[in-house]
């Protein structure tokens, strides 16, 4: 069996259990022992492990002769942004991002504050399994020095990247829900510096999420959408965990998955720049190329995963990238999910459009989804979708991730195994209410039929 230490964000465990301090220890002497050493930036989410996972992965890292930069505790995109600020080789970063309570995690990122890429990954993971690790001489070890004002130094370069004076112009009202997590130092401030009347919601630190789960999701953002309507603000801003993804509420309450917003950001985006290539995964919405097309854009389907789509665009040298779940990754300031910059650019938009959100997603072209899953035995994921490959038919197909497949009147379906789930997900979507429903009892139906006959082979 394939042993891994690196899941889809980072290395993630149940504090104190999975996630121990041994073990942390041993994480960073490997990540330490990766970079030779080298200068490194640390810090950590408000999560209840996180602070004893912090110190163990520190005792690996100094013990392989790094030298460390501590910068405290602050959402993700922040500690993202100062490494590459301050010229650092890499960022060690403790956080369970949008995870359950219990879990805590381990990020690391190159000098330009994206995450590793699975092939640097890989070599971290020998290090750590043949315990190549390597130990400096004792007069060799270093102490941690204090970074100080990295939340000055990120919320300035989000504020470089937007018309100041126009958000302030109108005076906005916003409410905050930051999930009694990191958000909290970033967003409320960065809102109050951009002229807006701040309200907040779950915004007292405490690592058990008293509030809401770390998760944005419309259905757990019923106090947010109610908070924004019972006061008549004009928005309201939910960040997960580590504040580097953001869903938003309209002024009526309404809660759009992070598509639309994509779609609005690139619209604003493609008036200035109509060659603009945007990044998102296969199981992103239709909406998104159709808003790029109308202006000449075009899309980068990526497959599933925000450093996937970070990476996409370092290579592709891709403006913008966003994901269904709220990340949105604005490459100008830096390609990866950014919570406050995903505010700031909002609050632009809304400033120059001069309409408020509801008014700007009713333009928007109008798609009805159907999201499914079933079960599959995990050995026959790989044939599953090679079988389903030779069997679909229709306008455009793409197989990065899963089969997709686009229909001519403006449909599609997307089916995906899950990387870690005995599952298929089912992605529709259609013009009318319908359509996506159908589509995903076709596929299931074919679907069982590709898993009998191979079991029956
Ligand atoms: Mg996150």
């Amino acid at each position: 069996m394939e042993r891994r230490l690196f899941g889809t964000n980072g290395i993630r465990g149940v504090a104190n259990s999975e996630l121990t301090p041994e073990f942390a220890m041993r994480v960073g002497l490997a990540v330490g022992t990766y970079f030779d050493g080298g200068r490194l930036l640390i810090g950590r989410d408000i999560r209840l492990g996180s602070q004893m996972v912090k110190r163990a992965v520190e005792a690996g890292l100094i013990s392989a002769g790094a030298t460390l930069y501590d910068a405290g505790v602050l959402p993700t995109p922040a500690f993202q942004y100062a490494t590459k600020h301050y010229g650092l080789d890499g960022a060690v970063i403790i956080t369970a991002s949008h995870n359950p309570p219990q879990y805590i995690g381990i990020k690391v990122t190159r000098s330009d504050g994206v995450e590793l890429p699975r092939r640097e990954e890989i070599k971290i993971e020998e290090i750590f399994f043949e315990e190549k690790f390597r130990h400096v001489a004792w007069n060799s070890l270093k102490e941690v020095k204090k970074l100080d004002g990295v939340l000055d130094v990120y919320l300035e370069a989000v504020k470089g990247h937007v018309d100041v004076e126009a958000i302030r112009r109108r005076r906005f009202s916003v409410v905050v829900d930051p999930a009694n997590s990191v958000g909290v130092f970033s967003t409320p401030r960065l809102l109050r510096e951009l002229g807006c009347r701040v309200y907040t919601i779950n915004a007292h630190i405490d690592g058990t999420f008293p509030g809401r789960p770390p998760e944005p999701r419309p259905e757990n953002l019923t106090a947010l959408s109610q908070t924004v309507r019972s006061l008549g603000a004009d928005l309201g801003v939910a960040h997960d965990g580590d504040a580097d993804r953001t869903l938003f509420s309209d002024e009526t309450g309404y809660i759009p998955w992070g598509d639309k917003i994509l779609a609005l950001v690139g619209r604003k985006m493609l008036e200035e720049d109509s060659g603009l290539l945007i990044a998102t995964p296969i199981s992103t919405s239709t909406i998104v190329e159709d808003v790029a097309r109308e202006y000449g854009g075009k899309v980068l389907w990526t497959r599933v995963g925000s450093v996937v789509v970070s990476h996409a665009m370092v290579e592709s040298g891709a403006k913008l990238g966003g994901e269904d779940n709220g990340g949105l990754f604005y490459a100008p300031h830096q390609p990866v999910r950014d919570g406050a910059m995903t505010v700031a650019l909002l609050l632009d938009l809304l400033a120059k459009e001069g309409k408020s959100l509801h008014e700007l997603l009713e333009e928007l072209p109008k798609y009805y989804i159907v999201k499914d899953r079933m079960e599959c035995p995990m050995e026959l994921k790989e044939k599953i979708v090679e079988e389903l490959r030779s069997r679909v038919s229709g306008e455009r197909i793409m197989t990065i991730d899963g089969v997709k497949v686009w229909f001519g009147d403006g449909s599609s379906i997307l089916v995906r195994p899950s990387g870690t789930e005995p599952i298929f997900r089912f992605y529709a979507e259609g013009k009318t209410p319908e359509k996506p429903k159908q589509l995903v009892e076709e596929y299931k139906g074919m679907l069982k039929e590709i898993i009998s006959e191979l079991k029956a082979s």
